[in-house]
């Protein structure tokens, strides 16, 4: 089996307050047996509608995955649409019947009728036994092909997700699996991101093991996700690698990372093989930055302290950046940014001073500095930088961009000093 189809039955997820995210767990546990999934639907409790979607999955993909619509209610459909689109009648199954009983029992109550709908059973199906619920699941074989059926409480679903995958998909996987690797850029924008890797990408796919690629755009980052289908982990393992190297010579010091960590996480082992620590001083980003980079196990280690100098009162009183440069320059300029590096560094008696200012949002812009203009300063031993970036977007991702540039900036200013020592 090679491509799964799953589709997410039920009305409340079509709603703005209910996610899908049984497909999410689906999907991981899929790939790790080699399935790659090529379609995902999500469709209301309607019987006819289902109906048709599982005759038309099963014309693309080997295996057909359902969840939810397995209640007792009569708004869940999701069994007998399964029955017709297969041409399998229901039947009654007595051991089902006697397991629900005695679940109800179990908790002195009695079961009643309409929980008899969750024991009907298209023939030839198996059941797959519910351990935290009702609703059995049920398996059927269709030629080489398969319909499973989950029901839709992930709490439910999940212990029998396990079972089925590790019982009967990794058995016909023949050993496959799909390995990924993601690499992860900042300080470029998707196009760019695309441009650069584009014809690295099509090399890739024309090869005897083909990696499949994903751009992911977010903002202040680009991730670029690398896949690959075969039945030999060590080989996996080694494609993916020497595509990794590839990209990071291609994109050089814009990845910050390819094995899964976090630009906060980045930034932080580069401090700590400095034994350096760190002051930061935020104005627009309101503690941001420092939230980040606390969310990071250990960093005591190389954190010394935030200050979350907003008002220009602040500036000069926590980090001695002088009146007048705030008068003459403006509180979002790149020499004020710099007296806040400056300022952070000097008073908590730090290597890395980190200064960040900028206009938010809505208000608060003008025609030489509109509204996404963040200034970010970093002074070291020796050494400073200081850059001015006009981001788009509404408030929150200006202030999320805005802690990005910082760390970033941190992290390029750390690598060049590396570099030159090295
Ligand atoms: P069911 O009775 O099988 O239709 O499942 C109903 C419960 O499971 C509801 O609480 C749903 O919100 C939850 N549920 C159903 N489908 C999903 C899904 N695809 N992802 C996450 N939760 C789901
Ligand atoms: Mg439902």
């Amino acid at each position: 089996m090679k491509s799964a189809e799953i589709i997410a039955v039920g009305s409340e997820l079509l709603t703005p307050s209910r996610l899908d995210t049984n497909s999410l767990k689906i999907t991981e546990r899929l790939n790790a047996v080699g399935i790659q999934v090529r379609l995902k639907t999500v469709v209301g409790d309607d019987r006819a509608t289902v109906a048709n979607l599982v005759e038309a999955a099963l014309t693309r993909s080997d295996l057909v995955v359902l969840t939810g619509g397995l209640g007792p209610t009569d708004d869940d459909v999701t069994r007998d649409a399964v029955s017709e689109a297969l041409a399998l009648p229901l039947e009654e199954d007595p051991r089902i019947v006697e397991r629900i009983q005695q679940r109800f029992e179990e908790r002195g109550l009695r079961m009643p009728e309409i929980n008899r709908r969750q024991a009907m059973v298209p023939r030839g199906a198996s059941v797959l036994e519910n351990v935290n619920g009702t609703a059995p699941g049920l398996w059927i074989d269709c030629g080489d092909k398969a319909v499973v059926l989950f029901p839709g409480p992930p709490r439910e679903m999940q212990p029998m997700l396990d079972l089925v995958v590790h019982e009967r998909l990794a058995p016909r996987s023949g050993g496959a699996g799909v390995y990924r690797r993601v690499l992860r850029i900042a300080g470029r924008t998707e196009s760019h991101a695309e441009e650069r890797a584009q014809p690295i990408y099509s090399r890739w796919l024309a090869g005897a093991t083909p990696i499949e690629t994903t751009i992911l755009a977010a903002p202040g980052q680009i991730e670029l996700h690398l896949s690959v289908r075969t039945t030999s982990e060590n080989e996996a393992r080694a494609r993916l690698e020497a595509a990794v190297t590839e990209l990071e010579a291609a994109f050089g010091a814009d990845v910050f990372s390819s094995d899964g960590r976090s630009l906060e996480e980045v930034v932080g082992g580069l401090l700590r093989a400095r034994a350096w620590r760190i002051a930061v001083a935020e104005s627009c980003t309101g503690g941001l930055v420092l939230s980040r980079l606390t969310d990071v196990p250990g960093s005591s280690d190389y954190v010394e302290r935030g200050l979350v100098a907003y008002s220009n009162r602040a500036k000069t009183e926590l980090l001695r950046v002088p009146d007048d440069l705030i008068v003459a320059d403006g509180a979002v300029s790149e020499p004020v940014a710099l007296a806040m590096a400056k300022g952070a560094a000097s008073t908590a008696g730090v290597a890395i001073g980190v200064g960040v200012t900028g206009i938010a949002g809505p208000g608060g812009g003008s025609d030489r500095k509109p509204v996404g203009t963040v200034v970010v300063a970093v002074v070291g031993p020796e050494m400073q930088r200081v850059r001015t970036f006009r981001f788009p977007g509404e408030r929150r991702q200006v202030k999320f961009q805005a802690s990005q540039l910082a760390l970033d900036t941190v992290r390029r200013l750390l690598l060049e000093d590396a570099s030159r020592d090295g």
